[in-house]
């Protein structure tokens, strides 16, 4: 059955979903890539939608198939440290101790672009993103293809990043030539952004490679003002940072009061009155507290890794339930509460209710 496809410049497909570790399958999806074809992969982050980087009407269907902006530039994946001086005029010497302690890894950096790297992969900047990536799969499928691939989250636009392949197939069936299925990914929200093109190096996205760790290789690190004040009138350097993203389809509201418990019962018995569906994203700790019907528990408080790698999926839950509201508590408290918190709060449009 054709799916609704809401965009007419892209045509149906047959999607394949298929064994991401079998080794048939990674030499058809190499090929499909050679060919200027879009193939889904996991990676160790969130799931990915590959072309070749180099060929641009290749980048360009990542963008339809998504219906991403055309302004929001494609990370290009590598599987060989050497590679970057194809890609990149520059690589300082910080780049190069960066990719020595976190490559393969969930660590993009940003270098000044080779004319190689075309407009249409890097939304028109002069900058390329680069990553080498540690999923097997990944990594067989870059060097089997022997292209430079561009990869987005294998998402709609502004749907929460897949994963696992089932997120992909609902958002890219018929939209893309094939899915790799890896399981379920390992990290859960996408890589860690560094920007090395100026004089201080600058988180442009938080991610599972903090700025401490950063810090510990390479000596002072920036954030990108605009994360950490979200005002509209900053504009991130990272151009999809200013995008809602990673929304669910209900209202989602974080809820950072003295008794969070107390506070998200309430405002769940006055959704329940109004008749609407509801969901708690819950810690583990809290999670018995609730009265509420769908209460989905991201992990302990103190755990980042679980709790990142819940947090799409239980956002994709929510969507699959027809949640019409959604109260989160908070979950700051770990290494990685930075970049669960950034991931959050945008899902959230920054909607936070504190005590009065
Ligand atoms: P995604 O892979 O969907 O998570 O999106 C890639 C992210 O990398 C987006 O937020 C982009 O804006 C960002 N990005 C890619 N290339 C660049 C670049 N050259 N400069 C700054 N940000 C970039
Ligand atoms: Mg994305």
């Amino acid at each position: 059955m054709k799916n609704d496809i809401s965009n007419p410049s892209i045509s149906y497909v047959n999607t394949v979903l298929c064994n991401g570790e079998d080794a048939a399958n990674i030499t058809v999806a190499a090929a499909i890539l050679q060919q200027g074809g879009l193939v889904a992969f996991p990676t160790e982050t969130v799931y990915g939608l590959g072309a070749d980087a180099l060929n641009a009407d290749a980048a360009a269907k990542i963008y339809a198939a998504k219906g991403r902006p055309s302004d929001n530039p494609l990370i290009v994946h590598i599987a060989d440290i050497d590679d970057v001086s194809k890609l990149a005029t520059v690589i300082p010497d910080k780049a190069k101790l960066l990719m020595e302690a976190f490559w393969p890894g969930p660590l993009t950096i940003i270098l000044p672009k080779k004319d190689i790297v075309p407009d249409g992969t890097t939304g028109g900047l002069n900058t390329v993103a680069i990553r080498m990536p540690s999923h097997p799969t990944a990594l067989s499928l870059i060097r089997e293809s022997g292209v430079f691939i561009a990869a987005p989250s294998a998402n709609t636009s502004g749907r929460p990043s897949p994963t696992l392949a089932s997120h992909v197939y609902e958002d890219m069936n018929g939209r893309i030539e094939m899915i790799l299925d890896g399981g379920a990914v390992g990290i859960g929200i996408e890589s860690t952004i560094v920007d090395l093109t100026g004089d201080i190096p600058t988180i442009l996205r938080p991610g599972f490679i903090t700025k401490a760790m950063l810090e510990d290789i390479i000596g002072d690190v920036a954030i990108d003002k605009a994360l950490i004040e979200p005002d509209p009138s900053l504009r991130p350097k990272a151009p999809g940072m200013k995008y809602t993203h990673y929304a669910p389809k209900g209202e989602l509201s974080v809820v950072e009061t003295s008794d969070v418990v107390a506070t998200i019962n309430s405002l769940v018995a006055q959704s329940y009155g109004k008749g609407s569906r509801v969901a708690v994203l819950a810690s583990k700790e809290h999670a018995g507290e609730y009265i509420c019907d769908d209460i989905l528990v991201l992990g302990e408080a103190n755990k980042g890794e679980t709790i990142a790698a819940h947090l799409y999926s239980a956002l994709r839950e929510c969507d699959a339930r027809n949640i019409d509201y959604i109260y989160s508590e908070s979950f700051h408290q770990t290494s990685l509460g930075g970049a669960i918190m950034n991931r959050l709060l945008k899902a959230a449009g920054q909607r936070v209710i504190r005590d009065d």
